[in-house]
């Protein structure tokens, strides 16, 4: 069975609704506009119950079944939040807003639950509820986390969740998923390291952070080289290095590094801080400087789990005639994670084509994909809560 009939009708209405929120996008919590859009179509699809304000401006809907005889729910989740980028697509429906783009294709999202919304409202051929999830701040604000601790699961009963993302690379329409680890947590570190700032000339008076701070960096690489099992996948990066000196023959009195930590294996979390911190204090302490190390946990590892992947996998065949359920995990980080770890669930990339990368200023969502994606969310209800 192909993408369902009625969604590849309304594709030229969603691409509508995609689009204006591509050329309209907002930050982290700051989705009012965007949040209003979905509320205002989600009425006018005659859905049961809307709560806005879900995780600060998160959004809720509720549309219920024909029936519901065994009080099941499902939920599907759509992020809503853009990037702080400058759009250099050109298109002629680009951002009208200086440094904001949707770069990652939230836009696309929010837009095909919006579809799958208007098609379940419309057919509810399903026994059971199905809870809609428009998220706030994905894009490093935990949106995710903030709807969580807002009750969303208890709040709406929901069982299993699903989420997607748009996968450049990919072919349009095609899926691809796995069980277990797809996505690595994210975590930061900011080290500060202090010595004795002086003249060039004088280095025996001073203590040289700069050459401190060098040999930190260099001994964070034996992290994942010496303390990581070889066949895990755990990555450190320092990605910046900043001294307070800008003279060539001034020894700097502090250097502050800062980088990333991520994993597909969530012992490696806890085991990565106790090694930078040791490193960083222990090689300070050894040229008499000193260090100090804050450590920011982000993203938890998204983990999908075995049962729920395989229905996403089997909805996805149906919809796109094939799917790849044993694709590479990768290593950004999601927060569908935190829904992931309060209840079972799956998340699955959908094809983009041949575009440019997540995050990039000429990448756009490809609306081609629309109906496929729509398609998977609605197939999600009506296989896992089927018409009595
Ligand atoms: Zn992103
Ligand atoms: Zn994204």
């Amino acid at each position: 069975m192909p993408v369902k009939n009625r969604l590849a009708e309304m594709q030229a209405e969603i691409t509508k609704w995609r689009r204006h929120l591509h050329a309209h996008p907002e930050l982290m919590y700051d989705v009012h506009e965007t949040a209003g859009f979905v509320v205002e179509r989600l009425k006018a699809f005659g859905v049961d119950e809307i709560t806005e304000g879900v995780g600060k401006t998160g959004v809720v809907a509720v549309i219920k079944g024909r029936s519901d005889t065994k009080g099941r729910a499902i939920g599907l989740r759509a992020d809503m939040d853009a990037l702080p980028i400058e759009e250099a697509t050109g298109l002629d429906y680009a951002s009208t807003v200086p440094g904001k783009m949707h770069a990652c294709g939230h836009d696309g999202h929010t837009s095909m639950l919006l579809g799958a919304a208007q098609y379940l409202a419309e057919t509810r051929n399903f026994d059971g509820t199905a809870v809609l999830i428009f998220q706030p701040a994905e894009e490093g604000g935990a949106g995710g986390l903030a709807m969580c601790q807002d009750g969303l699961m208890e709040r709406w009963g929901i069982q299993e969740v699903y989420g997607m993302h748009n996968m450049p690379g990919l072919p349009v329409g095609e899926f691809a998923i796995r069980p277990g680890a797809l996505l690595a947590s994210s975590d930061e570190f900011e080290i500060t390291v202090t010595g004795k700032g002086g003249h060039a000339a004088a280095p025996h008076e001073a203590v040289d952070t700069t050459l401190v701070a060098s040999h930190i960096v260099v001994s964070l690489q034996s992290v994942v080289s010496r303390t990581v099992d070889p066949i895990k996948r755990v990555v450190l990066t320092v990605g910046t290095f900043e001294t307070d000196s800008v003279a060539s023959n001034v020894i700097a009195h502090t250097v502050r590094l800062k980088g990333t930590v991520r994993t597909l294996d969530p012992e490696y979390r806890a085991i990565a801080e106790q090694r930078v911190r040791r490193i960083a204090e222990d090689t300070a302490s050894a040229f008499d400087a000193s260090a100090k190390v804050e450590w920011t946990p982000g993203y938890p590892v998204t983990v999908n789990s075995e049962a729920e992947t395989s229905y996403a996998a089997e909805a996805a065949a149906a919809v796109a005639g094939k799917v790849n359920d044993g694709t590479d995990p990768i290593m950004p980080s999601e927060d569908f994670a935190y829904m992931l770890e309060e209840r079972p669930g799956a998340y699955i990339f959908l094809g983009n084509g041949d575009t440019a990368m997540c995050h990039h200023p000429e990448y756009n969502f490809d609306d081609d994909a629309i109906p496929a994606g729509c398609s998977w969310f609605a197939e999600m209800v009506e296989r896992r809560m089927p018409a009595e």
